[in-house]
């Protein structure tokens, strides 16, 4: 049990007592510290969720045929070189394909997935997926056609848009997100906002796909004021979509994704305030992922059926190449350690690269564990201790949200049997 140290509006500090495993929230009496039932999230009867898998190095989790999300990387290649870009180290890593390859990706599909009518989402991948144009018009209207209740979508970073891509793209009925960290773009290298002709695409590409567009940021040491991004864009594009991919996380130990654990801290104390008095729920993502945050403790959430939150370690999402290569994810190569097993020999995929987080004696004891959901599952080393951090302080602004939400009191402080990772300077950093 963690203790939490909560603070009323009269400025008196209670205890409450939290099983990150079952979400159970009690007083110190050992009863339950809110009665949920009256709140519209409460469900008597939630549905069974299936158990995690545990995979680890040397308990490979498998891969089945009956896909349910499918992730195509088209090429590693980018037009941009972000400075925290997790793909850079894995570029050389991709396997060159071709645009007769997609045309043979099509042609074998048939052979490996089973139950299409299953397929929920399809997802096209880069690199920047818009250097791979050609190959895209080859997969995308077979795709739609094979996958009819699927949804299709792409993430860019814009810089390739014209006309008749985004009326294209708009006709295969996919959705459109464009990644910018917005005030913070400039770790990304130029910003195409500044671009005239690229500006009037993007605005081009908003006014077209809205609902189904997004402008997606990712929280970094230099930009990480959720508010003052949903500003930067609204002010562009008053209203819009503004997601987040989540907090950076370091693959490179570089500079440009390692925050300071004050700047972490400060980070996270900020965002529990804008949660709370509800200006950064402007965003659709960060209200949803506040609403879950909610929901794992009205509904008293097991730990017992939490993958991922990538979702890469479930059997039924699979990221390939257009060889036909399974990958661990969408962000690697498989010409490395990452390639986990071909669609032509389904059976004897392995997944044999990551780690579940129960594999991890840190998520076990994390307060956040609900929330976070392990970080990346095939880190590990100082790369994943500095992902971990910036998860722990991120999540945490949503954990002490919700708490506020659910029982009116701050949370102020939290003691118990947490292993918390240290980083081993003196080791080399392991980067699998
Ligand atoms: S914050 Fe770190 S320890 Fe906690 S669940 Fe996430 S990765 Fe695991
Ligand atoms: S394993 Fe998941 S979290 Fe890690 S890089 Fe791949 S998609 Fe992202």
């Amino acid at each position: 049990m963690i203790r939490l140290e909560m603070l009323s509006e009269n400025g008196e500090v209670v205890p409450l007592f939290y099983d990150q495993h079952t979400s159970r929230l009690l007083d110190k009496d050992g009863f339950k510290a809110v009665d949920y039932t009256n709140n519209p999230m409460y469900d008597p009867e939630p549905s069974q969720r299936r158990p995690f898998i545990a995979v680890d190095y040397d308990q490979p989790g498998r891969k089945v045929r009956e896909v349910r999300k499918l992730k195509i990387q088209l090429g590693l290649g980018c037009n941009k070189s972000c400075s925290y870009c997790l793909q850079a180290i894995q570029v050389q890593k991709a396997a060159a394909t071709s645009t007769r390859d997609a045309s043979e990706f099509l042609a074998n599909i048939d052979g490996w997935i089973v139950n299409p009518e299953g397929m929920e989402k399809v997802e096209l991948w880069g690199g920047e997926p818009l250097l791979y144009w050609k190959k895209i018009e080859i997969l995308a209207p077979a795709l739609i056609t094979k996958f009819p209740n699927a949804q299709f979508s792409i993430i860019t970073n814009g810089e390739l848009l014209t006309r008749e891509i985004v009326d294209q793209l708009k006709a295969w009925n996919f959705s459109l997100t464009i990644s910018h960290d917005g005030p913070g773009q400039a770790v990304r290298g130029d910003d195409p906002f500044e671009d005239p002709h690229k500006f009037a695409m993007i605005q081009y590409a908003q006014k077209t796909f809205h609902p189904r567009f997004s402008f997606n940021a990712v929280l970094t040491p230099k930009s990480h004021d959720v508010n003052a991004i949903i500003d930067w864009f609204h002010d562009y594009f008053p209203g819009c979509n503004v997601g987040f991919e989540g907090v950076v996380h370091s693959y490179a130990s570089d500079p440009a994704s390692i925050f300071s654990i004050e700047q972490l801290a400060q980070f996270s104390d900020t965002l529990s305030r804008q949660l709370a008095d509800g200006s950064a729920l402007r965003s659709p993502a960060i209200m949803d992922k506040l609403r879950r945050s909610v929901n794992s403790f009205v509904n008293e959430q097991s730990s017992k059926t939490l993958f991922q939150k990538c979702g890469m370690d479930m059997p039924e999402y699979l990221a390939v190449d257009l060889k036909g290569n399974v990958m661990t994810c969408q962000n690697v190569g498989a010409n490395g350690n990452h390639k986990i097993g071909h669609v032509s020999d389904f059976e004897n995929i392995a997944l044999n690269t990551s780690k579940h987080w129960s594999k991890r004696p840190e998520c076990q004891s994390c307060p956040v564990l609900q929330l976070c959901q392990g970080a990346c599952m095939y880190q590990g080393g100082d790369n994943w201790t500095h992902s971990c951090n910036a998860e722990f302080f991120y999540n945490l602004a949503f954990f002490r949200a919700a708490l506020f939400i659910l029982t009116g009191r701050w949370l102020v402080g939290f003691s118990g049997d947490i292993v918390r990772p240290k980083l081993k300077k003196d080791r080399d950093v392991e980067v699998r």
